[in-house]
């Protein structure tokens, strides 16, 4: 069966002053219709490019440098601006940490909701107020009658984030990419929004892919984890599998991070050193500065994802390559 969105060896590059590097690197996963897909990592692991990727929104210096993303069964990279446009726009929405990035301040809610359904839809304006109002019911947004004149600032930043979503609901995608929606929010309010997100993928059948560092808020809300580190997957699973068996020394480590996993009184548990930078790529496995399991063919050799648990999980560590590391 065909997916509905295939992510096939991507690649994404920048140029820089000193020359080009790679910051997506043969990247490939898939979604199906409905589906939660949590993309996890630190920051700087490429989570983001990858979800601009998807919808061809790289701005320069980077480029995508090759790999194929299928939408729907349309290879997106060869399709018109126009085309890609009216993709992004109706069929993917995208969802960012900054409400602000989204709305407008100057102008009121339901103004910019109707303009957007007027954008996108051939319906009247009584028609689209009406979309307007039953997209912000679907957010919980109370009293939305009497919100639809308010203006962004008037609204809480939760409220703010509802808004968005409802604004991403009114063509009724098939797929919200969401990037870390909540990091903004304070705990109370990030529990709400992402129920929230997890009740619309049931309600409204859309696939969701959640960009985030928290891997405990992709744990609450996703069906599959895909983990990144500098610039590639290193596992992929399903959530409840990753988080109860993490196979790759990574994911171990943001695992054993979880508060959840700490022990009271303990210290927080952290990966020491940190991500590397795209201009100082170490040779082999990039985690290898950090790994407490490194071994000598982890310095030369990039490790390959290879098929875990009957090819119901994938890692990429030379320790689980030898079998040593489960
Ligand atoms: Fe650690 Fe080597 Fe596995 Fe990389 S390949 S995660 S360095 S054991
Ligand atoms: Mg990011």
């Amino acid at each position: 069966m065909d997916h509905l969105l295939e992510i096939h060896n991507l690649e994404v590059k920048f140029r820089l002053r000193s020359g080009e590097v790679t910051a997506i690197n043969d990247v490939s996963f898939f979604l199906d219709q409905g589906e939660r897909v949590g993309l996890v990592g630190e920051s700087g692991a490429g989570k983001s490019v990858t979800g601009f990727a998807i919808i061809k929104l790289i701005s320069k210096p980077g480029f995508i440098s090759g790999g194929k993303v299928l939408f729907e069964g349309r290879d997106i990279a060869g399709l018109s601006i126009e085309e890609v446009r009216n993709i992004r726009g109706n069929r993917i929405s995208m969802i960012f940490q900054d409400p602000m990035m989204t709305l407008n301040p100057v102008l009121s809610i339901g103004t910019q909701m109707t303009e957007t359904i007027l954008a996108h839809k051939n319906v009247s304006r009584a028609e689209a107020q009406a979309i307007a109002l039953d997209k912000l019911k679907k957010v919980h947004i109370p009293s939305p009658e009497k919100r639809l004149d308010q203006y962004p600032h008037e609204f809480s930043g939760g409220m703010r984030q509802r808004i968005v979503i409802a604004i991403a609901l009114l063509t009724d995608p098939a797929v919200i990419i969401a990037d870390e929606p909540t990091t903004a929010l304070d705990v109370t309010i990030q529990a709400e929004i992402m129920d929230l997100l997890s009740e619309l993928c049931e309600s409204e059948k859309m696939a969701l892919i959640l960009i985030t560092h928290d891997l405990g808020v992709v744990s609450q809300v996703t069906d599959r984890i895909i983990v990144m580190y500098a610039g590639r997957i290193v596992e992929q699973g399903l959530t409840r599998d990753v988080v109860s068996n993490p196979r790759h020394p990574y994911t171990q480590g943001l695992i054993a991070a979880l508060p959840e996993s700490q022990q009271r009184g303990k210290t927080l548990c952290q990966i020491p050193g940190n991500m590397p930078s795209l201009t100082d790529m170490p040779q082999g496995c990039s985690f290898h500065p950090r790994c407490e399991l490194v071994m000598p063919i982890c310095k030369e050799k990039v490790p390959e994802l290879i098929e875990l648990d009957n090819g119901n999980a994938l890692a990429a560590c030379h320790a689980l390559a030898k079998g040593g590391a489960s």
